[in-house]
């Protein structure tokens, strides 16, 4: 396979590691997961939109122009035959001799693959839902950041596989915070609810689309923050990413536990996202 080292693609086995990378030493850096349908990159622009956003909240700097990124990442595809799949873009702050302060003038590091997905296991999880499993929000402040720093996503996750369930419902002190690696919806009395994009998550491009067509739908939205009792009465529940669109929740396990149905405005969501998928794909 082929894999983005800085401006350069390059055959996969060829990128040197310096152990003094940042990226390495404290997790200080950023990334991005865009999803390729049909071989063409989805949402590019909203998700290099975040990655920016990313990158000057960390003070990193970006050595190359969002066309650059753009004309890698169609490189990437096209280099690796991806029809289906999903790239992958780092950046960390750089190399330097280990000390916690970091210097604004570094070179970053940039990285990358991609990768071909089948989509029939998603295709599975739409079908059918998923397993929850709730569990508290354990990480740092500053989840609006998409940065490599993802242990307590990691915990979650593991905690979540444990209980055979493919996703963490996480929660601070009460309040629905988001998944481990996904944005979390509920619906009640037709009301489409689901956190606010604050400190507290990570503004999913997804996320952001479905609210678009939830607008678009006229379906009432209320981007408040909710408590387990509303997860717990909730007409329909599902959850939100780049790599598994609106996929329906059926249970909650964990503290409390709740079965749920998969509903008309989850089914309607990811219908119209599906169209949305399909009509940048033939554009
Ligand atoms: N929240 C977290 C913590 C995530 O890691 C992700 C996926 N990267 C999301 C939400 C969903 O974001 P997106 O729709 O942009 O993939």
């Amino acid at each position: 396979s082929y894999v983005l080292y800085h401006d350069q693609i390059i055959k996969n086995g060829s990128i040197p590691v310096d152990p003094e990378d940042r990226g390495y030493l404290f997790g200080d850096g950023i990334y991005e997961v865009v999803f390729v349908y049909d071989s063409k990159p989805f949402a590019f622009d909203e998700h290099f939109d975040r990655f920016v956003q990313s990158a000057n909240k960390l003070e990193l700097a970006l050595p190359y122009d969002i066309p650059t990124f753009k004309h890698l990442t169609d490189e990437l595809i096209k280099k690796n035959n991806v029809q289906n799949g999903m790239v992958y873009i780092q950046m960390t702050r750089g190399v330097a001799p280990r000390n916690h302060l970091y210097e604004r003038n570094m070179q970053s590091v940039v990285t990358g693959y991609a990768k071909s997905v089948t989509l029939e296991s998603i295709a599975q999880s739409h079908a059918n839902g998923i397993q929850t499993y709730l569990t508290e929000d354990i990480r740092w402040l500053r989840c609006d950041i998409k940065s490599l720093n993802l242990l307590g996503n990691v915990m979650a996750k593991r905690k979540a596989a444990d209980y055979d369930c493919q996703e963490a419902i996480q929660h601070r002190e009460g309040m629905v915070t988001e998944g481990s690696s996904s944005n979390v919806f509920i619906v009640k009395n037709g009301t489409l609810q689901t956190h606010p994009a604050s400190n507290l998550i990570l503004n999913g491009i997804t996320r952001q689309i479905v609210l678009q067509v939830a607008k678009e739908l006229q379906i009432p939205i209320l981007e408040e923050a909710f408590l387990i009792d509303d997860l717990l009465g909730a007409d329909e529940v599902f959850i939100t990413s780049t790599t598994m669109e609106v996929t329906p929740v059926v249970k909650l396990k964990g503290q409390q536990e709740q079965s749920y149905k998969i509903g008309p405005v989850t089914s309607e969501l990811q219908k119209h996202f599906k169209a949305k998928i399909q009509n940048s794909a033939s554009t």
